[in-house]
C-alpha cells in the first residue's frame, strides 16, 4: 500500500464496489535489490548481459520467484521465459505482459528488471486474492533485450536465421546463447506466432529519458515506439598538400562534413515534433594533419513515432548536402545501414493505461519511447501498451540508472490495473 493512495473502485451490478487489490510495494522492490546482486559492479549497477553466468543466475531466481507467485515457468525454444496463467474463457487469446532482465555491459538496476519483477508481482497479488481472468495471462521474460530483441522477435516471427551467428556481448553467438539458457534453436519455428495470436500486450518500462521526471509526471503512456533509419554517409573530396594547395583551390571532404553536421542539426530542429537526428561517428581519411582529407565517412541516424517524416526529413538533408557538396567540389554518397520502422501503440491500450493511472490517483502523460523495446515486436502481433515510470536525471544504460522505489509501485498498479481493464474490454 503506498501512502494515500486507493485501491481503484468500479460499482458492480449489485449497487456494491468492486476493489481491485494493490501489489505489495516492499516485495517488488526487494526482489530488485535481490536481482540486483546477479552481475553487480563495483560502479552500483549490473554487466549482466544476454547469455553470460550472471544472466543465467539471475534468470533462475526469477523463475524462483514466479514460482512464489503460483507460477509455473518454462523456457521456450528460443530462451525466453514464459508463464502462462489459467482464464476462465478458453475461447480466448492470451494478455502477455512483462520485460527483460538482460542489461547492456556497466548498465543499471532498473531497465527490463522493473517490468519483469512487477509482471511477477502482479501474479502473484492476483494470486493472493484470488483473481481469475477471462483471458489467460502469460508473464514473459524475454532473452537478450539489449542485444537486439532477440527473444520477442523470435516469438514475432521477425528473427532471420542468418542472425543466429551474430556474436552478442557475451562472446557467444545467439546460437550458442540460446542453447546456454535452455532454448533449442533447431526448433525456433514453433515459438513463431502470427497477428492476432495475442489478446494484447503491455510492457512497463522505465523512460530511460528526463520527461517524466522533469514534468513531475507520475506516468508515461507510451504512443508508440520510435522508427529508426541509418546511414553510412561517404564524403569525397580530393586528397592533396595542406602546405602548397591555396584555399579556394581545396576539395576538402571533411570541411563539407563539418557542414553536414551542422545542416543536420538544422534541418531535424526546423520541423515542429519530438524528431531526433544525430551524426554519431565520423573519420577522416587519410587523417593526417598535413593532408587535405580526400575521404570522410560518418553516420546519419534519423528517429520518429512517424516513419513518413523520417523519409522527409532525409529527402531535405539529401537536398541540402547536394548543396554544401557543390560549394568546394565534394560529393555525398549514402548507404543504408539500419532500418527499424516504427511500432505505434494501440489507442485502446493508451486509453486503458490512462485511465487506470487516473483511477489510482496518478498523474499521466502520452509521450513517443525514443529507445527500442520488446513491445515493438509484440505490437507486430496484437495491440500493444507500453508503461514508462521516470527515470531521474534521464539517465539510462549507467549504473547511475535509477527510479524512485515509490514510481515503482505506482507503475506495478498501473499494469495490474490496465491487465484487469483490458480482461474486461478486449475480446
Ligand atoms: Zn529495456
Amino acid at each position: 500500500m503506498i501512502g494515500g493512495l486507493a485501491a481503484s473502485a468500479l460499482p458492480l451490478r449489485s449497487g456494491r464496489m468492486r476493489v481491485d487489490p494493490l501489489v505489495t510495494g516492499e516485495r517488488i522492490n526487494s526482489h530488485l535489490t535481490a536481482l540486483s546482486e546477479f552481475g553487480k559492479n563495483p560502479q552500483g549497477g549490473v554487466s549482466r548481459v544476454a547469455y553470460s553466468d550472471f544472466d543465467r543466475a539471475g534468470r533462475t531466481a526469477v523463475m524462483d520467484w514466479m514460482r512464489a507467485a503460483k507460477l509455473e515457468p518454462t523456457i521456450d525454444f528460443a530462451g525466453n521465459i514464459i508463464a502462462r496463467r489459467p482464464g476462465t474463457d478458453p475461447s480466448l487469446k492470451p494478455i502477455l505482459f512483462g520485460s527483460h532482465i538482460d542489461s547492456v555491459p556497466e548498465g543499471g538496476n532498473y531497465d527490463g528488471d522493473v517490468g519483469s519483477l512487477a509482471a511477477i508481482e502482479v501474479a502473484q497479488t492476483f494470486a493472493e486474492h484470488s483473481v481469475t481472468t477471462r483471458h489467460p495471462l502469460e508473464i514473459v521474460v524475454w532473452q537478450n533485450e539489449e542485444g537486439g530483441l532477440y527473444g520477442s522477435r523470435a516469438v514475432s516471427g521477425q528473427l532471420l536465421p542468418s542472425e543466429l551467428k551474430n556474436v552478442s556481448s557475451s562472446g557467444k553467438t545467439i546460437e550458442q546463447g540460446i542453447a546456454f539458457i535452455g532454448g533449442d534453436v533447431s526448433k525456433l519455428d514453433q515459438v513463431k506466432r502470427k497477428k492476432g495470436d495475442i489478446a494484447g500486450y503491455f510492457e512497463l518500462h522505465i523512460e530511460q529519458g528526463g520527461n517524466l521526471d522533469t514534468g513531475k509526471i507520475d506516468i508515461g503512456v507510451v504512443e508508440g515506439i520510435v522508427g529508426i533509419k541509418q546511414w553510412e554517409v561517404t564524403v569525397t573530396g580530393f586528397q592533396n598538400h595542406a602546405g602548397t594547395t591555396a584555399m579556394d583551390q581545396r576539395h576538402d571532404a571533411l570541411l563539407s562534413t563539418a557542414r553536414f553536421v551542422e545542416m543536420v542539426n538544422r534541418v531535424v530542429r526546423s520541423i515542429p515534433g519530438r524528431q531526433v537526428g544525430t551524426v554519431g561517428r565520423i573519420q577522416a581519411f587519410p587523417g593526417a594533419p598535413n593532408v587535405i582529407p580526400g575521404k570522410v565517412i560518418c553516420t546519419l541516424e534519423l528517429r520518429d513515432l512517424d516513419d513518413k517524416k523520417v523519409e522527409t526529413m532525409y529527402a531535405k538533408i539529401l537536398k541540402e548536402a547536394t548543396a554544401i557538396g557543390a560549394q568546394n567540389g565534394t560529393q555525398f554518397a549514402y548507404v543504408e545501414l539500419h532500418a527499424n520502422v516504427a511500432a505505434p501503440s494501440d489507442p485502446r491500450m493508451r486509453k486503458i493505461i490512462a485511465d487506470s493511472a487516473a483511477g489510482l490517483g496518478l498523474s499521466s502523460r502520452g509521450m513517443p519511447s525514443g529507445a527500442g523495446h520488446d513491445a515493438q515486436a509484440m505490437a507486430q502481433l496484437g495491440p500493444m501498451g507500453m508503461i514508462f515510470i521516470p527515470s531521474i536525471g534521464g539517465i539510462s544504460h549507467s549504473p547511475k540508472e535509477f527510479s524512485r522505489p515509490k514510481d515503482i509501485v505506482n507503475g506495478a498498479n498501473v499494469l495490474l490495473q490496465a491487465v484487469l481493464r483490458a480482461d474486461r474490454a478486449l475480446s
